[in-house]
């Protein structure tokens, strides 16, 4: 993601500021609503944090510790939505690709195919 995209995160959600994000700013939005989602169970005492955040065979994949069954539940509902949602662009997207895969609207497959 850019850099203003990743500062907004960092700043709303400081659990997870040691991370890159390995993903397009189309999903950006998905990100913030799911660490908005996760943020009531992020304490001190857990010492939440979010591991790591990319692409996975076309789908957004969120890895955090320790371990809670609500959030992986949350993650779940998030990473299915982005199977639906443009990498690129973040407007409704279907996975594409042969080799490797990306969710993108027909216009961002067209540019990626060039
Ligand atoms: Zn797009």
């Amino acid at each position: 993601m850019n850099r203003l995209n990743d500062g907004i995160l960092y700043e709303k959600y400081p659990f997870t500021d040691s991370i890159y994000f390995e993903c397009d700013d189309g999903w950006f939005r998905i990100l913030d609503n799911l660490f908005n989602e996760i943020s009531p169970y992020t304490t001190e005492d857990n010492e939440f944090i979010v591991l790591q955040v990319k692409e996975k065979y076309g789908q957004l994949r969120v890895y955090v510790s320790p371990y809670i069954q609500e959030v992986e539940d949350i993650i779940d509902v998030y990473e299915k939505i982005s199977l639906g949602t443009c990498e690129a662009c973040g407007i409704e997207g279907k996975l594409v690709g042969k080799n490797h895969f990306k969710v993108l609207c027909k216009e961002h497959e067209t540019q990626w195919k060039l």
